[in-house]
C-alpha cells in the first residue's frame, strides 16, 4: 500500500520564529504537534507580554488539549495494549482490520509530522506491519515505537520485554 497522505492537505513547516512550535497550514500553531514547553514559551513571549527568559516557563493546567508528548504516551498506551490484547494467532480477517486500522490510523493522527515520519518508516518493506499473532505485532509495535525513540534521541526499549511491560507485568 501506498504511504501518500490523502487526508491532509499540505502544511507549513515548523515555525522558525517560536523555537519547537510547529504550524499548521493555516498559519496557526499545532497544539498536538508541540510540546506543552515550547508552547507556554511561545505564548509567554507573545506580542504585548514581556519576555523575561531567566523566569521559569509556567505549566499548562492539567485539563489543557494534550501536547505532542501527552498526545504520543497515551496513544502508545492504546497501541501497545492492542497488541496486548490481540489473538495469538489472528484469523485473516481481524489481521486485515488491524492493518486497515494502523493504516488509518498513520493518516489521521493528530500531530501531521508525526504521522508523517511515521507513514515514511512504515513503507519501508522491512517495517511493513506484521499482524500474523500477538507476538508479531507486539514485536512490530514494540520497533516501530523504537523508531521513534532514536529519532527523538532516546535510549531503544528492549522489545524481548514488551510483554512484561504491556500485558503481564514485571
Ligand atoms: P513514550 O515514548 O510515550 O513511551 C511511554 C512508555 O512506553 C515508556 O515509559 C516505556 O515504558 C514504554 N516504551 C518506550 N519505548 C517502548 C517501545 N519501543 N516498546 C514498548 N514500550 C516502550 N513525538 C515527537 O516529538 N516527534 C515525533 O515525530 C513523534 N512521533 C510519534 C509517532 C507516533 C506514531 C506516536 C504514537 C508518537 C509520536 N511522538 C512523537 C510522541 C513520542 O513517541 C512520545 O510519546 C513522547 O515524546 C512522550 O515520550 P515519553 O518519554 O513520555 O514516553
Amino acid at each position: 500500500s501506498s504511504s501518500k497522505d490523502t487526508t491532509r492537505n499540505e502544511h507549513e513547516e515548523p515555525s522558525k520564529h517560536a523555537p519547537g512550535v510547529v504550524l499548521d497550514k493555516d498559519g496557526k500553531p499545532c497544539r498536538t504537534c508541540t510540546s506543552s514547553a515550547a508552547w507556554m514559551a511561545m505564548m509567554k513571549s507573545s506580542p504585548g507580554k514581556k519576555l523575561t527568559p531567566a523566569a521559569p516557563v509556567a505549566q499548562p493546567p492539567s485539563d489543557f488539549p494534550p501536547d505532542v508528548e501527552e498526545l504520543g504516551r497515551s496513544t502508545w498506551t492504546m497501541l501497545h495494549s492492542m497488541a496486548a490484547t490481540y489473538p495469538t494467532t489472528a484469523p485473516p480477517e481481524t489481521q486485515s482490520i488491524m492493518k486497515q486500522f494502523i493504516s488509518t490510523f498513520s493518516k489521521l493522527y493528530p500531530c501531521w509530522h508525526c504521522a508523517e515520519d511515521f507513514r515514511g518508516w512504515m513503507a519501508k518493506p522491512e517495517n511493513e506491519p506484521k499482524v500474523q499473532g500477538q507476538d508479531e505485532l507486539g514485536l512490530w509495535m514494540c520497533q516501530a515505537h523504537n523508531a521513534v525513540n532514536v529519532k527523538l534521541g532516546k535510549s531503544e526499549f528492549d522489545c524481548s520485554l514488551w510483554k512484561q511491560r504491556w500485558k503481564d507485568g514485571w
